[in-house]
Formats: structure tokens, C-alpha cells, sequence
């Protein structure tokens, strides 16, 4: 049993989370429920945003609120004095009802759209990760029809693409996202961007995966970006302020995965860019990274409440929970893995492997295929860990389940955070074509 953050079991033997009986807050809240582990976001965060300052090197750690999005979830952000990323109106619009600082807004997105655009003109953001020539127009357009400039980051891809434990070079990257650094759009849309006098261009952005557990990634992708950066200088004399190295920071989902501390990747990434930058006589600009999953991933448990089960005989025993793809799809979507224990008893040792299905129509909706466990009954509560990223956010009301609960733990107090949605709020939208019989 790995007890993530401040998890541990209580005398009655149950899983607590921040001090709090797990088992109390099913009882209070029902099930599913997202509990999140608020002293855990904030020692990440302190673990990026530190390290950057005892290196003494200007930075900004902006938070993917893609990963986990709520006003309360970016409160603690700002507490924590990190900027915040966002790619949609929605997100945007979430972070500005939450009070956070529109100056440290950064927004993302391959598609902008013109209504977008305005919105984050209007509330003053921080920056513009441009993404492409359609959005280097539109925003143009857009700030000289209001007369507001824009700064603004380029997104580039540098032709290196990571996944866990390797990273590729890939010549000319298949991405949707960006220019390209290699084959000259990219260079092509910095001419363009410094001939506009309402756009401020910053700097670079690059982005390149997700659930990284090594820094070689970075640093390559690092050198790709101020190989050109040279050139530029020399070409067009143009300094890049900010070097923005994106998000990716891998996290333990399970045993299989070895992160390294937020610290270890900060302090390794920095070295390097520092050596580049002498390299090339260039002086250090601001480092900004977009750290999402590791800041809130395994700040995150799932509570499920046991129901019926199945075995096939030979094959597996399936044990079924009353959520599954609905609040956590990532096991279908990407074959993603977890652990989990019977929060009851997380101590109990495991007597058999079962597989965890959810209970939505489609075979699929699975959350684990293969956890070994303590033989659980009808009405345990399961808890599955390490949820707190692109769980809640890419909820859904497949089977017209109703999106869960989260709640907030710290220092042995729980706030609910999001309501459970009700059958009411499944046919808010919905309009009858004939009046009621
Ligand atoms: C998704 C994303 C991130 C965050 O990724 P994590 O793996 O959650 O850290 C950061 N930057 C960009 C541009 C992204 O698309």
C-alpha cells in the first residue's frame, strides 16, 4: 500500500486523507467522490515554484487548469502565487470568477476562436500562446480594432516528442499543434509577428508530451529552440525574454513509474539551458514551465462504493463500482493505470486480483484490469488513487450519470468544493418538444 501525500489509516483502520476519515466523507457526500489532498498541490507547487527562486532565475510556474479546473482549485493556485494556463473561454472564464490575476492568465489553444480572443483582450491576460497564421491575423485584427497590444509567446514544435521514459526526434513533427521549428514556419511567423506593432513577442513555447519521467526531452528540445534563437538575434535582432519549456512532468500512477521531484527536474532543465544560452551568447531570459498532472494528479483519490461482481470462471473476477468511464476515462481512452485499496481497510492484506468495472453501457468501461486486493464486499468503499488529473475534467454524462462531488482536504477539515450534480441538472439544457402529458 503507497500512501500518496498526507494519506494514512486512523484507528478504526481507515483510509484518511489530510487528516480526514475517508470513510466519514463517503457517508457525507456520497459516492463517487473526488477527494483532493490540498497540502500536497501546495508542497508541488512550492517544489517548482523554490527551486526556480534558490536557482535565482526569473520564472513563471503557470498551472494547466486543463488538468483539474474549478474556482476553488484556482484560489489555491493563486495562494500559491503560480500563473495559470488556460485553452477555452470556459477555462478562462472559471479562473477570472475565481479572482485570479488576469496578468498571469496564459492562453493556449490551435483554435482560438475570434469570441475567445476578445474575451481574453477584455480581461487584460498576461499572454497569447499563438499557435498558428490564422491566430496571428485574428489576434492582430483584434487588438487593432480595440487598441490593445498583446504579448505574446510563439508555440513551436521542435521536432522532439517524449513519452515516459524516451523521447524521438522526429525531423518534421506530425503534430496538430504549432509551427514548425525545422522546416521555417516558425521563423516565417516571428517575421510576420515583429512587423505587427500591437504584438509583443516574448518568446518561444514548446510543449513536448506528457507523463515524462526524465529531463533529456527538455534539454533537447531546449537546444532546438536557442540553436535558433542564435540565428534570429543575429537575423533580426530578436531576444527572446522567455523560454517557455511546457508542462509533462511525469507522476506514480503506479509502482511501474519512477518520477523524479519537481526540484530534481527544475534544477536539471536549468542547468542545461544556462550552458546553452552561454553557448550562444545569449543572455538567460525568464523560464516559464506548465507543470498540470504533477501538480494535482496524485493530489487526487476516487471513492467508489462496491456493488455486484461477475466471475468468469478461469479467466477474472470483475468487481463493479458505481462510476467508471463517467468520471474517470482515462483507462479507455488511453489505457492509463491505477491502484487502488478498499479505503475500509486499506491495511487488509490482498487475497485475489479482480478487474474494476465501472457501470456504464459499453465493455470498455473499465477502471483497472488487474488489482490485487482484499476480498471486497457489496457496500466497501473503493479507493482508486492518483485521480486529480483529467479525471474530474473530462467527466461526462454517459448513461446520463451525474457528474460527482469534490471535496477539499487540509489540516482535518473538508470543504466541498463542487456540488454532485442532480437529475435536475441533467435536463437543465433539455427542452420538451410537446408539454407535459
Ligand atoms: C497539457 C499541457 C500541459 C500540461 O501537461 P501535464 O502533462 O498535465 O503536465 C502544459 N502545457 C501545454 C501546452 C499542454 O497542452
Amino acid at each position: 500500500m503507497h500512501y500518496y501525500g498526507t494519506s494514512g489509516t486512523n484507528e478504526k483502520g481507515h483510509l484518511t486523507i489530510g487528516g480526514v476519515d475517508t470513510i466519514e466523507l463517503a457517508k457525507e457526500y456520497g459516492t463517487p467522490l473526488y477527494i483532493y489532498d490540498i497540502a500536497l498541490i501546495r508542497e508541488r507547487a512550492k517544489g517548482f515554484k523554490e527551486t526556480f527562486e534558490k536557482l535565482g532565475v526569473t520564472s513563471q510556474v503557470a498551472y494547466a487548469s486543463k488538468a483539474f479546473s474549478s474556482i476553488a482549485m484556482i484560489q489555491v493556485i493563486e495562494e500559491e502565487g503560480l500563473s495559470l494556463d488556460v485553452v477555452s473561454g470556459g477555462e478562462l472564464y472559471t479562473a477570472i470568477q475565481a479572482g485570479f490575476d488576469p496578468e498571469r492568465i496564459h492562453f493556449h489553444g490551435n483554435n482560438k476562436s475570434k469570441e475567445e480572443i476578445n474575451m481574453a483582450l477584455d480581461y487584460g491576460i498576461g499572454c497569447f500562446v499563438v499557435d498558428n497564421f490564422h491566430e496571428l491575423e485574428i489576434l492582430s485584427e483584434a487588438c487593432r480594432s480595440k487598441n490593445i497590444p498583446a504579448s505574446i509567446l510563439l508555440r513551436v514544435t521542435p521536432g522532439i516528442e517524449a513519452h515516459t521514459h524516451d523521447y524521438i526526434l522526429t525531423g518534421q513533427e506530425d503534430s496538430k499543434f504549432g509551427f514548425d521549428l525545422q522546416n521555417g514556419q516558425a521563423e516565417e511567423a516571428l517575421k510576420l509577428a515583429l512587423a505587427k506593432n500591437e504584438l509583443k513577442v516574448l518568446g518561444l513555447h514548446c510543449h513536448i508530451g506528457s507523463q515524462i519521467f526524465e529531463t533529456t526531452g527538455f534539454k533537447k528540445a531546449a537546444e532546438k529552440m536557442i540553436e535558433k534563437l542564435a540565428v534570429w538575434k543575429q537575423n533580426y535582432d530578436f531576444t527572446s525574454q522567455v523560454l517557455n519549456l511546457g508542462g509533462g512532468f511525469g507522476i506514480r500512477y503506479t509502482k511501474e513509474d519512477t518520477p523524479i521531484a519537481p526540484s530534481e527536474y527544475v534544477k536539471d532543465i536549468i542547468s542545461e539551458v544556462k550552458t546553452l544560452m552561454k553557448n550562444a551568447s545569449l543572455s538567460m531570459p525568464e523560464i516559464w514551465i506548465e507543470p498540470g498532472r504533477s501538480l494535482v494528479g496524485d493530489a487526487g483519490t476516487t471513492l467508489y462504493t462496491v456493488g455486484s461482481s461477475k466471475v468468469v470462471p478461469d479467466i477474472r473476477k470483475y468487481l463493479a463500482v458505481d462510476g467508471g468511464m463517467s468520471d474517470n476515462i482515462r483507462p479507455a481512452l488511453y489505457d492509463a493505470r491505477y491502484e487502488a485499496a478498499i479505503a475500509n481497510r486499506p491495511e487488509a492484506d490482498c487475497e485475489e486480483t479482480v478487474a474494476v468495472a465501472g457501470k456504464c453501457c459499453e465493455s470498455g468501461d473499465m477502471l483497472i484490469w488487474d488489482l490485487p486486493i482484499a476480498k471486497a464486499q457489496p457496500g466497501d468503499v473503493l479507493a482508486v488513487f492518483c485521480t486529480g488529473a483529467y479525471g474530474y475534467a473530462m467527466a461526462n454524462n454517459y448513461n446520463r450519470i451525474t457528474r460527482p462531488a469534490v471535496v477539499f482536504v487540509e489540516n482535518g477539515a473538508a470543504a466541498l468544493v463542487i456540488k454532485r450534480e442532480s437529475y435536475e441538472d441533467l435536463v437543465r439544457h433539455d427542452l420538451p418538444l410537446y408539454a407535459h402529458k
